[in-house]
């Protein structure tokens, strides 16, 4: 929403007044005198009026759900259920999924309605370590830690992966690390090696963890602790 709208709309001010302040540049959004009526602005968007802090934002909510088999990452679809329609009604409004998992995979998927917080979860760039027990159909060979340890070139995106971290657990499972989520990254990583995932569960984003008391379809909130963890 422009920047003039939002403030009349929601702080109150007239447009006279949001004009007066502007040309005497005294609004900062995140952090940067604006000038503009129309600079862009959402619900997340910090907004300084004469130094003051404009408070208007709805609770940040951070939620952990154990996510089933079958379940989509996404907010609607027409064909199957999503994540978010798992969360109670009262609770759901605004979520959005931080890093999405396909719809087989299962395990920790953190559901929020504060983007700049779930932005440092999926931003490449931010190199969040993404932990999953991966299970394959075949045998995985002794070159994969090697190539996975320098990464996968994945040419749609023209990037190669960063170096990933291998733990293997038996002749066709393993504990992998990644440090982004770009699309079915790690069945492409494993079909790179010749090989098929076979299931994909996972267990910790940065240092939450998936709690061992959830059931498949149960969610807690986050603990302030895991909230801080992220940033
Ligand atoms: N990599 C995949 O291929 N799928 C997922 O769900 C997550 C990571």
């Amino acid at each position: 929403m422009h920047l003039d709208r939002y403030l009349s709309k929601y702080a109150g001010l007239s447009r006279k007044s949001i004009l007066r302040l502007l040309n005497l540049g005294k609004i900062k959004v995140d952090e940067q005198v604006t000038l503009s009526r129309d600079h862009p602005v959402n619900d997340f968007s910090k907004i300084h009026i004469e130094g003051k802090l404009l408070n208007l934002h709805k609770p940040a909510r951070y939620f952990l759900m154990n996510k089933p088999a079958g379940i989509l990452s996404a907010t609607t679809d027409p064909q199957h259920t999503t994540a978010i329609e798992l969360i109670a009604e009262t609770e759901r409004e605004d979520l959005h999924i931080a890093g999405r998992l396909d719809r087989a995979t299962t395990g920790l998927l953190i559901l929020t309605n504060d983007g700049k917080w779930s932005r440092h979860i999926t931003e490449p760039k931010q190199k969040v370590p993404k932990t999953y027990r991966v299970e394959t159909v075949y045998a995985i060979s002794p070159q994969t830690a090697n190539l996975f340890s320098k990464g996968i070139y994945f040419a749609y995106e023209n990037m190669t992966t960063s170096p990933a971290e291998i733990e293997i657990l038996s002749p066709t499972s393993c504990r992998l690390t990644i440090y982004e989520g770009r699309y079915h990254q790690i069945k492409r990583m494993f079909a790179a090696t010749g090989n098929r995932v076979k299931n994909l569960h996972r267990e910790s984003v940065g240092e939450i963890k998936l709690d061992s008391a959830l059931r498949p379809g149960d969610y807690r909130a986050l603990s302030q602790a895991e909230i801080d963890s992220i940033w």
